[in-house]
């Protein structure tokens, strides 16, 4: 049998080199539901949005019999998506193993992701479907698992460039909430009061004499216990996140 598929927005450039047009003719040689023979062209379920099938909206489980035309449509961008962002309700991610920087810099602007470089590709999509998070990868295979309900395949490879990649596709630039969360672990951070003892015999430890001297406003990981004040890197990290939300 075969199908006419034409995919919309930015899915051909996720097509295999040779068959990299909007419209293609595909030989199927037996029943497949729709889903299947998007991703076996190379296009993850996730990236996927509304499926017309002869011009009816269809589940991505559709069966095709052979002879239909199959439209298919990017995940929109943001208003009507699925991943509409709210202040409530902010997305949180997962990163693979790949994205450490990127998932620092999440951090950084106060999402909630998760990382782990112990995590192989099964736990990484069993957690996410578990806690609702969303996948980041650079990976089609990882997001091609059914496991994976939500997930955003990072077309850049420069970290700064797939942070505003992020902010973009999901329209998140005005929910950012930078300096409010740990960047080793994701925890939230807490103002410190240097006359608690926890302060004293906690986080005290972890400061150096000099900038204990100059510096009274700290902060730590309520999960981690690490200290954060605004120091050198204070200033450079406030800049790189005004370049992330000028674009
Ligand atoms: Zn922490």
């Amino acid at each position: 049998m075969t199908v006419h598929i034409l995919f919309n927005g930015d899915l051909p450039e996720l097509l295999p080199l040779k068959k990299r047009k909007k419209n293609l003719t595909v030989k199927c040689v037996c029943k497949r539901s729709v889903k299947d023979l998007i991703q076996s062209l190379g296009v993850p379920h996730t990236e996927v949005g509304e499926i017309l099938v002869n011009n009816q909206k269809v589940d991505s489980s559709y069966v095709l019999l052979g002879g239909e035309k199959v439209e298919v449509f990017p995940v929109p961008v943001p208003a009507e998506s699925h991943l509409q962002p709210s202040n409530n309700d902010p997305p949180r991610f997962i990163c693979d193993v790949h994205l450490w920087k990127l998932a620092r810099r999440l951090r950084l602007l106060g999402f909630d992701t998760w990382f782990d470089q112990r995590w192989d590709d099964e736990e990484l999509a069993d957690i996410a479907h578990r806690e609702k998070l969303i996948l980041l990868t650079r990976d089609r295979g990882l997001l091609k698992r059914n496991k994976v309900e939500q997930g955003l395949l990072i077309r850049n490879t420069d970290p700064e460039k797939q942070v505003i990649e992020i902010l973009q596709r999901l329209g998140i630039g005005k929910i950012v909430n930078p300096f409010t969360r740990c960047l080793l672990c994701s925890g939230i951070l807490e103002p410190a009061a240097r006359e608690d003892q926890f302060f004293q015999k906690k986080l005290k430890p972890q400061i150096p004499a000099k900038v204990l001297e100059w510096c009274s406003e700290f902060h730590f990981c309520v999960s981690c216990e690490k200290v954060f004040w605004k120091g050198s890197h204070y200033k450079k990290l406030t800049r790189l996140i005004k370049k992330y939300l000028a674009v």
